[in-house]
């Protein structure tokens, strides 16, 4: 049967060898995975099992390309981000199994609406306009597993026009990558393609028009994103 309109491209990232892309089925993100930028937005870190909400594939945005200042927000966002990109799915996957359905890592971007998300918070209503407008799923090019190994420490920056902004260590996050997998796993089933933001380092911070974001992650190809005007 014929679709009744042009079904959409599958969304992509390119893979860093440059010559192959790989294909994006969603991107969950975990929430507060950093005692310290727990502390900064008012929660405890101790306390709290990670949490999950979702960007739509349609939202992704490439290294390089300018993303637009979002409508309906005066407080843009960056944070910087180790994202897992996975390879194979599963449910109730062990923890010691887990990296096993890694097939890269490469370095992101949560933008968010920071305005929204705290009217959101303050009423008890969901996140999606705060996390997941378009162009906010900001990811660079995909670094396979046999070529950089499993990234367990390694220093995580993020500049605006070249001043350090956000700086912490992978080995800091509350909840490792083997562990996000793991507990993920248990409330949806994963899928190939499926890519997971880890969680931001303290620091976070608006970014206006105009202005440059690059985040960095040891081993991995730096993600370079220009805000511009509002369109
Ligand atoms: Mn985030």
């Amino acid at each position: 049967m014929e679709f009744v309109l042009p079904p959409k491209e599958t969304p992509w990232f390119p893979v860093a060898d440059g010559s192959s892309r790989f294909p994006v089925r969603r991107i969950f993100c975990v929430g507060r995975n950093y005692a310290a930028h727990a502390r900064e937005m008012g929660n405890d870190p101790d306390r709290e099992p990670p949490f999950f909400f979702m960007k739509p594939a349609d939202a992704v945005v490439h290294d390089a390309e300018i993303v637009a200042y979002p409508p309906e927000t005066r407080e843009l966002h960056f944070e910087a981000e180790l994202v897992v990109a996975l390879g194979l799915g599963g449910r109730n996957i062990e923890t010691d199994q887990a990296l096993d359905h890694v097939w890269g890592y490469a370095a992101g971007n949560d933008l968010t609406r920071r305005d929204l998300q705290a009217t959101a918070k303050k009423l008890g209503r969901p996140w999606d306009l705060a996390k997941g407008f378009d162009r906010s799923a900001v990811i660079g090019a995909i670094h396979p597993v046999d070529q950089v190994g499993h990234l367990e420490t390694g220093q995580i920056t993020l500049t605006v026009d070249g001043a350090l902004r956000q700086e912490g260590d992978l080995g800091d996050m509350i909840w490792s990558v083997p562990e996000i997998i793991a507990i993920l796993s248990r409330s949806v089933v994963l899928e190939p393609g499926d890519l997971i933001m880890t969680g931001t380092p303290a620091g976070v911070g608006a970014i206006t028009p105009g202005e440059t974001c690059v985040v960095t992650i040891d081993g991995l190809s730096p993600l370079t994103t220009p805000i511009g005007p509002l369109d």
